[in-house]
């Protein structure tokens, strides 16, 4: 699986619609200081599903929206898509070749796309699971990574490593029935307690 293109429209610096074609193997994206290249990684990150303004290097959400420059309006949305190939069938999705989208709008209102249908962020988290591509993935390592990787928590490691070895889809539905567990014992609890009433 690679990185095939990725489209951004009205996010950060990239006012108008522009389209990047990557190959498999080594792409350098090499500029000018300020010029935009770190806003191409903001922008894979943000569209899978990334939620800490922070890590986009902004104060805001709204932020990733074009703000506008002395001869150009602010624009009133963010659009970006990735599109996968998917030919190794890495994703379990049945498709070979991937797109995902994400829109924000000004007024807070955001969509979410996979091969053109809406979905939830929700379902981008799952198709990334285990992948390394996900927001919390392996693939994308900033500056600083490495080194808060190998000085950081053991924890952080070994969610690091959990992902590489694919158990991390696991542990997330083992949480969601150790969920719905509670929440069916509190409701035998209150049926018990109704019960307990009437006697
Ligand atoms: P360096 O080599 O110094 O790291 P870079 O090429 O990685 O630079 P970026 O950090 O990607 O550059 O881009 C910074 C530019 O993006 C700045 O000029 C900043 O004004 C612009 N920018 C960031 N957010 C927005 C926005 N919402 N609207 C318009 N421009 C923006």
């Amino acid at each position: 699986m690679y990185l095939k293109s990725i489209e951004i429209r009205g996010f950060k610096s990239f006012a108008d619609r522009t389209h990047l074609d990557f190959r498999e193997g080594i792409t350098a994206v090499v500029g000018p200081n300020g010029s935009g290249k770190s806003n191409i990684s903001d922008a894979v990150r943000w569209v899978l599903g990334e939620q800490s303004v922070k890590s986009l290097r902004g104060g805001k959400m709204e932020d990733v929206i074009f703000s506008g420059t002395e001869y150009r309006k602010p624009l009133g949305f963010a659009e970006v898509t990735l599109v996968l190939d998917n030919s190794s069938k890495s994703l379990p999705v049945a498709f070979t070749e991937v797109s995902v989208t994400r829109k924000l709008y000004r007024s807070g209102d955001s969509e979410y796309l996979i091969n053109n249908n809406q979905c939830r962020l929700r379902d981008i988290h799952e198709m990334f699971m285990d992948t390394g591509i996900g927001k919390e993935g392996y693939s994308l390592i900033g500056q600083g990574k490495i080194e808060a990787i190998l000085s950081g928590k053991m924890e952080d490691r070994r969610a690091l490593l959990e992902e590489a070895a694919g158990i991390v889809k696991y542990k997330s539905r083992k949480e969601e029935a150790e969920k719905k567990l509670t929440n069916t014992d509190l409701n035998l609890l209150r049926v018990t307690d109704i019960l307990t009433t009437y006697e």
